[in-house]
């Protein structure tokens, strides 16, 4: 090509170019009218305030009834049936979509016919105490043969004997760490027995795990758990009886054991040839109620436990290691075992307006280890009202700004399970288009206050949205509190702060939000309505 007809034509091309460029310039700035709402967005007060109105108490209180109603733990036919329900309710509320994404997951159970028990045995291997099968009914709305028997999810099963039993406290390292080195104590091949509390139960197992102990039984002491004395507890009030056990999971990650880092889809890989290639305890561990536990701490010899260390159970409490009889023995048999299941979890979906691909998300887990009446079927029950309530707006035609995504996860308590699979699942998609993630567990666990832990940059829209809340405390409004955020601030202050605040705590890790947070740094919440924990704690 000769340079003159070159020339020309890269003139012609820079010409087309910034004409592309100008008219895009111009359709930009034509095109996107400046008052659009979503540039500045100036809320409508009368929604939320439509939004409360339509919030029966009465409503939750029946659907708390129906969801307690029966045991519904994960991986059972009540984790589909109660899927299946949910679904249907979000159905009858014309939301824009239903859907009900089960994973297949590795989860735990004990056997009914061979449960897990603990036993004190004399030289001659003879039963001297024995651990109840079963919880007692104290109500007869509990005698319901779905109730499965007290165990730690993924303990390692089999059967593990000892005649030293050593007592560690609340089983923190720092408890280990003290009985080592003042009491030179050794943990080989021992049981320990750590009373609940403080630190997460699956700490204290990998605790004893990396002392050396080849067992651990996990007992609720009066101390911690029936406060007002051992005559004071349930039915007669909410403190814990000496028949009552805490189950759990003892598994200390998130997701799906045999699926580490990748969702548990029906093509994902698993390792299933040896349970030693999932993170799960290798040791034996089992719950038991306090009745049971001072059979064994009644028993005990060694030095005298410190002071701080003395539970409320009527004995002294000693350290071990063993029994006053050297020749009594405390033998484990534990017949938990891992399973593959498939759990389920549900989303209701309302489409946004105006940025229908930038999601809002609220959710709350499904599954319990027996009927859940606190957590999570609070927080579900809670749920069902908010979304019927926003589903009377859709109806209304209104649409929300953004899509809310209403999420009810299976297999919570396992380890968080299935809220973790579908944040592994979608986490491309949620990383570009979740705006916040609000989690309520447990709704109610008393009626003292509110309290909330969240990430720094939603405390300012819970402080505000708390304010639009009235008082549901009678006794409050007249003491001039008349907002839910009057209360929470005069319940909960945070020290130092001016003008005086609620304190908000900082959100890590226990509930559904923790995938949220830590597999794709969306904002994310947490509350619930509680009792007066300072108090208990003077
Ligand atoms: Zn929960």
């Amino acid at each position: 090509m000769q340079g003159k007809r070159r020339g020309i034509l890269v003139v012609v091309v820079m010409v087309a170019v910034v004409l592309v460029l100008a008219i895009g310039i111009i359709i930009g700035h034509f095109a996107v009218p400046k008052t659009q709402s979503y540039q500045q967005g100036a809320e409508d007060e009368s929604i939320s305030e439509k939004l409360i109105q339509e919030m029966k108490a009465e409503n939750i209180e029946s659907y708390l009834r129906d969801l307690t109603a029966h045991p519904h733990l994960a991986g059972t036919a009540a984790d589909l049936s109660t899927a299946q329900n949910l679904s249907e309710f979000w159905k009858q509320q014309s939301f824009s979509r239903v859907s009900i994404v089960p994973y297949r997951v590795l989860l735990s159970y004990p056997d009914k016919e061979n449960p897990n028990l603990v036993y004190l045995l004399d030289s001659n291997g003879q039963t001297l105490h024995r651990t109840q099968k079963m919880e007692k009914i104290l109500r007869p709305e509990q005698n319901q043969s779905d109730v499965v028997p007290p165990f730690h999810a993924y303990s390692k099963p089999g059967s593990v004997t000892s005649e030293k039993l050593i007592y560690v406290n609340y089983g923190r390292v720092e408890d280990f760490i003290w009985l080592k080195e003042n009491k030179s104590m050794n943990f080989n091949n021992t049981i320990v027995i750590a009373r609940y509390g403080k630190i997460f139960r699956g700490d204290k197992v990998s605790n004893a795990e990396n002392f050396g102990a080849k067992g651990i039984l996990i007992y609720s002491d009066p101390a911690d758990y029936a406060i007002d004395g051992e005559t004071s507890v349930y039915p007669d009030s909410w403190w814990l009886p000496g028949t009552g056990v805490q189950r759990g999971t003892v598994y200390n990650g998130e997701g799906d054991p045999s699926t580490v880092g990748y969702p548990s889809l029906e093509s994902s890989y698993r390792d299933i040839s040896d349970r030693s290639e999932w993170p799960l305890p290798t040791i034996s561990s089992h719950p038991i109620g306090y009745n049971d536990a001072i059979q064994f701490l009644g028993n005990m010899t060694g030095d005298v436990a410190p002071p701080e260390w003395q539970g409320k159970l009527s004995i002294t409490y000693r350290l071990g290691p063993g029994f006053n009889n050297t020749s009594w023995k405390v033998q484990m048999n534990i017949s938990t075992h891992d399973e593959y299941r498939t759990t389920y979890n549900v989303f209701g979906f309302i489409e946004g307006s105006v940025e229908p691909d930038r999601y809002v998300l609220i959710g709350n887990h499904r599954d319990a280890w027996v009927f859940g009446a606190a957590d999570p079927s609070s927080g579900t029950a809670a749920m069902m009202e908010m979304s019927r309530a926003f589903g009377q707006m859709v109806k209304q035609g209104w649409r929300p700004r953004r899509t809310l995504i209403f999420c009810s996860w299976g297999a919570e308590e396992y380890g968080l399970i299935g809220s973790w699979e579908w944040v592994e699942n979608f986490v491309k998609n949620l990383n570009q288009r979740a705006v916040a993630y609000l989690n309520v567990d447990i709704a109610v666990q008393g009626n003292y206050s509110m309290r909330a832990s969240s990430t720094p940059s939603l405390h300012k829209i819970i402080y505000e949205s708390s304010k639009k809340i009235p008082n549901p405390n009678p006794e409050e409004v007249k003491s001039d509190r008349p907002s839910l955020y009057d209360t929470w601030v005069n319940s909960f202050p945070r020290k130092g702060s001016q003008p005086k605040l609620p304190f908000i705590n900082a959100v890590g890790a226990g509930s559904d939000f923790t995938g949220f947070l830590q597999l794709v740094g969306v904002s994310s919440m947490d509350t619930r309505y509680t009792y007066n924990t300072v108090s208990l704690l003077l």
